[in-house]
């Protein structure tokens, strides 16, 4: 009997688990041996981790055992580190275990922070956007206001909280702490005055290129709460207790949050593919250029909008639509057949503002407030739906009213 290819998938965000729970549907065991590797043995839903992050959900509602929703039987589960891709020998390098040999790849492994060359984002800077990096903010914040009620003279730093960038991330984690800001000042009896909350700027407007109204509404309601905007203003320092504008202002804060956006994860860069910000601009049928047998999804990729000339930003949206796509594409080649071509499907960009506000465009149509929250909870319970079934959007779902 012919060797049966080995399907190697890195990653179990978005991108990945589509990858993995489309192949596991379409190629029976007989055809394939499918890996799916993975730093934890958990799926962590990266749209969500502003709220545990905020600390306004706990971090296991928007978190699921991998072996729950994929079948052990069909997919082997490996809980590793990749510390490098070799593609010449068709091999992956793990921390722990043995190497492993692929004939087919997909590197789904998501992002890192973008400093854009500004000094001391990773060393003084909350800057990671993972579950362990949500709940370490999280223990952050509250310790600020543990240790500023536990002092003789306290310091309006320990305080102050601030937000570098004002793109999606930033937007709506900021809205969660406003929310949640009430909560610690009764549970810690510090006045709300005390607290101070920023969000800096460096483009001439906050979300730049969305639409003015909605941008408009966002930071209406952001300010009400309390929120102050740097608009125009780039960080070009971090520091311990501090950060430094273009302009020489400085703003002392003992917590600073870094979210002006992603570049591809740097296992990409190590492996030699060619890259835009650690991204591959991938050929269109999702494979690297050059390299017929590796796939790559996600935020490790580029594809670009041909309506605008620019590439389409990294979200979960297109990075699962992509995840099926090598999953159809690679049981086609499996199976003797042709690939075919990646068009994403854009249905919109909704964002949460705290408690039951959300803002966005749903086919091109703007929503506000609740409406705009209901549509946003059910776009998260649909994607667990297909990822898991009812049951999944029973145990994890969000509830929508
Ligand atoms: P990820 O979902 O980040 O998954 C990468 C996986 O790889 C993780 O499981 C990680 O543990 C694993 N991994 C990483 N390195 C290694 C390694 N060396 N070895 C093994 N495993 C590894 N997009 C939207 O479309 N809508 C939204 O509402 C939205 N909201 C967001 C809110 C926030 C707070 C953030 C930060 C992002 C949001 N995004 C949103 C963007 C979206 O989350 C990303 O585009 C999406 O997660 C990318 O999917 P991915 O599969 O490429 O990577
Ligand atoms: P982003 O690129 O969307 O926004 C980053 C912001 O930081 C930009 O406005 C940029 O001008 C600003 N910036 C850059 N350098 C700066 C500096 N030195 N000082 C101050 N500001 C600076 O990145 P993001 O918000 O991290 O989002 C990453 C990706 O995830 C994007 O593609 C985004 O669309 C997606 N996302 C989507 C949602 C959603 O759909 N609800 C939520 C979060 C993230």
């Amino acid at each position: 009997m012919a060797r049966k290819p080995h399907v190697v998938i890195l990653g179990a965000g978005y991108g990945g688990m589509m990858t993995a729970n489309q192949l596991q549907k379409k190629l029976g065991t007989d055809r394939a041996n499918i890996t799916l590797v993975n730093k934890h043995d958990y799926h962590y839903q990266t749209t969500w981790l502003h709220e545990p992050a905020a600390g306004t959900l706990h971090h296991d509602n928007a978190r699921v055992e991998i072996r729950k929703v994929l079948n052990p039987g069909k997919v082997n589960i490996v809980k590793d580190t990749v510390e490098q891709v070799k593609t010449e020998e068709k091999q992956v390098v793990l921390k722990n275990g043995e190497d492993l040999s692929y004939d087919y790849l997909v590197i789904a492994v998501g992002s890192i922070a973008e400093t854009f060359g500004v000094e001391g984002v990773y060393e003084h800077s909350y800057h990671k956007w993972t579950l362990d990096g949500a709940r370490e903010l999280k223990d952050k914040i509250e310790f600020q206001f543990a240790k500023h009620r536990n002092q003789e003279n306290p310091e309006e730093e320990d305080l102050t909280f601030v937000v570098a960038g004002a793109g999606f991330t930033g937007i709506e984690f900021i809205g969660e702490l406003t929310e949640r800001v009430p909560e610690l000042c009764e549970q810690y009896d510090v006045p709300r005055e005390k607290v101070r909350m920023y969000v800096i700027e460096a483009a001439p407007t906050a979300l730049p290129g969305f639409d003015p109204e909605l941008v408009e509404y966002a930071m209406n309601l952001l300010e009400h709460r309390g929120v102050e905007f740097k608009i125009n203003k780039p960080i070009s320092e971090v520091q311990e207790g501090k950060v430094i504008l273009k302009d020489g202002e400085e703003i002392s804060a003992n917590t600073v949050i870094w979210a002006t956006g992603v570049r591809g994860n740097p296992i990409i860069e190590d492996a030699g593919i060619e890259a835009n910000r650690g991204r591959v601009k991938v050929e269109p049928d999702l494979r690297a250029p050059g390299l017929e047998d590796v796939f790559v999804i996600g935020d490790c990729s580029l594809i670009i909008n041909e309506e605008t000339e620019r590439p389409y930003p990294p979200t979960a949206q297109i990075a699962m639509q992509q995840g099926t796509k090598a999953g159809e594409n690679i049981t086609n080649l499996i199976m003797g057949g042709a690939t075919t071509n990646f068009q994403p499907e854009i249905l919109g960009t909704l964002a949460s503002l705290g408690g039951k506000e959300a803002m966005g465009t749903v086919k091109s149509r703007k929503m506000y407030g609740r409406s705009a929250l209901f549509m946003k909870h059910m776009s998260d319970n649909r994607y667990l739906m297909k990822l898991g079934g009812l049951s999944l959007m029973l145990t994890k779902g969000r509830n929508p009213l």
